[in-house]
């Protein structure tokens, strides 16, 4: 990567300046994922996004490599870099100090997660159960990040039976934050509902759609994190993936025929940005920008 002067920028200023473009990134285990990472951002850094995001391994797993990415991005691009920070499992200090170090080294957002508790049930220790705890935190942080927050339009999987108690939830965590970024789905009118139940309890920050284009991962990929967050592929679209299954190239065809279609509804109901999970990969992302126009020749 070459380098560039560090300039940063908070995401509540870019929302509150226009429409924002961004993509997520997870941070690679291998040397050839780590090329691949390197590569992706290589070929989507001409287009100018707004910001891009870094996940975060649940329970700390991925904590240095997640910070080295997030810092060099924002040391080495003209766009800032988001670190993704979940709170489940850690400590008040160990989080601070993470603050700490984000701020020393110019990284000024954060997306604060619960994360997910360990999958057989244990006790994951430390100081926190939901997002609105770290969210709380954050804030508290003389870094003045901007601070956003996770929301699932098809209701978190935790949540399923009790959708007012959801909503409550997560309109009484956005209030204390900056933005929200869902979680991905395929019906526009998951998303517009959230909205409207949102405004009801007296919530009205931007909340961005998270468009995963399906032939960006395999199907089996897909099916695994869809199930694992609640989100639903509709029967007529897994269909039609099923269908090439095995055939990468056309599986990533019906991907960005979907995800443009989505996104253009999106924008048309009046979504304040997209954000894209790229997968660490370009090439679904930059033919779905294409194809939407939102290419910096066609922008201003
Ligand atoms: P919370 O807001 O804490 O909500 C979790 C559940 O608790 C919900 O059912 C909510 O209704 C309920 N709840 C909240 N507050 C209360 C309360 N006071 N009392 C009772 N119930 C309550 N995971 C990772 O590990 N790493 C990542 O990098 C990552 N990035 C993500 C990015 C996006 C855009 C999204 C949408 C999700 C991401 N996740 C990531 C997944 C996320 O950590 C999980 O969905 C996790 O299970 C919940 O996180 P949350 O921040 O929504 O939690």
């Amino acid at each position: 990567m070459t380098s560039a002067p560090t300039r940063a920028r908070r995401i509540r200023d870019l929302l509150a300046a226009g429409r924002t473009l961004s993509f997520e990134f997870f941070p690679p285990r291998t040397d050839e994922a780590e090329r691949q990472l390197e590569k992706a951002i290589h070929e989507l850094a001409p287009l100018r996004p707004s910001f891009v995001s870094v996940t975060y391994g649940a329970g700390g797993s991925t904590r240095d490599r997640t910070r080295d990415i997030v810092v060099e991005i924002c040391r080495t691009q003209p766009f800032p870099a988001m670190a993704h920070l979940t709170c489940t499992g850690h400590t008040r200090d160990e989080i601070t100090a993470l603050l700490d170090d984000y701020a020393a080294n110019g990284v000024c957002n954060i997306l604060a997660l619960a994360g997910d508790p360990p999958a057989d049930g244990s006790d994951p220790g430390g100081d926190f159960t939901y997002a609105i705890e770290l969210v709380e935190l954050v804030r508290a942080h003389p870094g003045d990040f901007s601070v956003g927050v996770a929301a699932h339009p098809e209701l978190h999987p935790r949540s399923r039976g009790d959708r007012e108690a959801d909503r409550r939830h997560l309109a009484e965590k956005l209030s204390l934050a900056d933005f929200a970024i869902t979680q991905f789905f395929y019906d526009v009118d998951d998303y517009l509902r959230m909205l409207d139940e949102l405004a009801a309890l007296g919530c009205e920050k931007p909340v961005l759609p998270g468009v995963m284009p399906p032939g960006a991962a395999s199907l089996s990929g897909l099916k695994r994190m869809a199930a694992m967050n609640g989100s639903v592929i509709p029967a007529d679209l897994l269909a039609r993936l099923e269908a090439v299954a095995d055939d990468q190239s056309a599986l990533r065809d019906i991907g960005v025929e979907v995800a443009t279609d989505l996104c253009r509804r999106l924008l048309d109901a009046g979504a304040p940005g997209l954000h894209l999970y790229a997968l660490n990969r370009s090439e679904s992302v930059l033919r779905i920008v294409d194809a939407l126009g939102l290419a910096p020749a066609d922008r201003t």
